[in-house]
């Protein structure tokens, strides 16, 4: 049997989820075996009738009275359960941010590997030879994957989901057993957006920090730019990982991807891993203190100056330009 994770937020599916089951079910059909589902929470439950049409067969709905929102080495040791009955060939999970953290605690758990974020996976033999997206896009690696069952994600959009005739669909419920410690990360609350904002994917410009910006207080004067310009700011994952900006401004391999009109990088270095977020921008300025700083080489102007000076000073042209 082949085990798919299902990808899904408070009963919404992520289409991410389909995508994995398309590669899950040829590779089912390669080993001429099944495919099943996992899908944890009640509120999934609504989901599950859908996924007949992708090949699945059986659904493991994993049920806990805290398992109502994403926590995810519950997620994991629920799926883990599933795994230990069921003596799973393969699990694979959607490489959404959810689909490769949970898989990522099973591996943990099981003291196993795990490859992430697969485009092509051929059984074979004790290992199966899998090809997978690394640095951001910008590489495929061939691996070989060991161990029993083998975990693998599947790269987001490297598949296109199809469906077949549906099967006659089981619903098989499994009463979680969960510790504290599992359950100790877990969301508990949501914090709604300001509506007001220009959201960071959609915006036309989008001005964008590192750590050269310094502080919380720092990013006023992007703040202040960003307004002016009807756009949004951003920011670089050294920037999140000092608690400056909220991850949901990070650009970047591990954050959103933008391709504004204009992308503005003040005191950012570079790193392929932010690139990877940025390189679909139309045009790039650069303001950095560091004349030999990566990002100059792909920026297609670049102020090299201080950007506690250089910021204000561009926003003071714009409003007198505008008056
Ligand atoms: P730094 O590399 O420290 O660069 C700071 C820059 O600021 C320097 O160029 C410096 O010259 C300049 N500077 C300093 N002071 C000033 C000033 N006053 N005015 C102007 N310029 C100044 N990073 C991301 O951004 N997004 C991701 O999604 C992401 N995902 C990752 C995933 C993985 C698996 C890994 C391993 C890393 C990831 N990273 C990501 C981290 C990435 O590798 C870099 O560490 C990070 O992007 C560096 O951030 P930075 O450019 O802000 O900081």
């Amino acid at each position: 049997m082949i085990l798919g994770l299902i990808d899904h937020d408070r009963g919404k599916l992520d289409d991410t989820s389909l995508e994995m089951l398309t590669l899950a079910r040829a590779l089912a059909a390669d080993l001429r075996t099944t495919l099943e589902a996992v899908i944890i929470g009640e509120n999934g439950r609504s989901i599950a009738d859908a996924l007949a049409a992708y090949g699945v067969s059986a659904v493991h709905l994993v049920l806990h009275e805290q398992l109502d929102d994403f926590a995810p080495s519950a997620w994991a040791r629920g799926l883990g359960q599933v795994v230990d009955v069921g003596n799973p060939q393969a699990v694979l999970a959607p490489g959404s941010e959810r689909g490769n953290e949970v898989l990522a605690h099973l591996a943990a758990q099981r003291d196993q590997p795990m490859a992430a974020n697969c485009t092509e996976i051929k059984a074979g033999g004790d290992a199966y030879h899998v090809t997978r997206v690394r640095w951001g896009g910008s590489l495929l690696e061939e691996a070989l994957l060991k161990g029993t069952p083998k975990l693998m994600s599947v790269a987001p959009l490297a598949v296109v989901p199809t469906t077949v005739t549906p099967l006659t669909l089981t619903i098989n419920e499994v009463a979680a057993d969960l510790s504290e410690d599992d359950l100790r990360v877990r969301v508990t609350s949501r914090v709604q957006p300001d509506s007001d904002k220009v959201s960071l994917t959609d915006a036309p410009v989008v001005v964008s920090g590192g750590r050269g910006v310094g502080s919380t207080q720092g990013f006023e004067s992007l703040d202040e730019l960003a307004a002016l310009l009807g756009g949004a700011v951003g920011c670089s994952r050294a920037v999140t990982n000092e608690g400056w900006r909220p991850h949901a401004d990070q650009v970047g391999q591990t954050g959103a991807r933008v391709s504004p009109d204009l992308y503005i990088a003040c005191g950012i270095s570079g790193a392929i891993q932010h690139y990877a977020g940025c390189k679909g921008s139309k045009q790039m300025l650069v303001i950095n203190t560091d004349p030999e700083a990566p990002i100059i080489s792909k920026a297609d102007y670049a102020i090299i100056g201080d950007l506690h000076e250089v910021l204000p000073a561009i926003s003071e042209e714009v409003r007198k330009a505008r008056n």
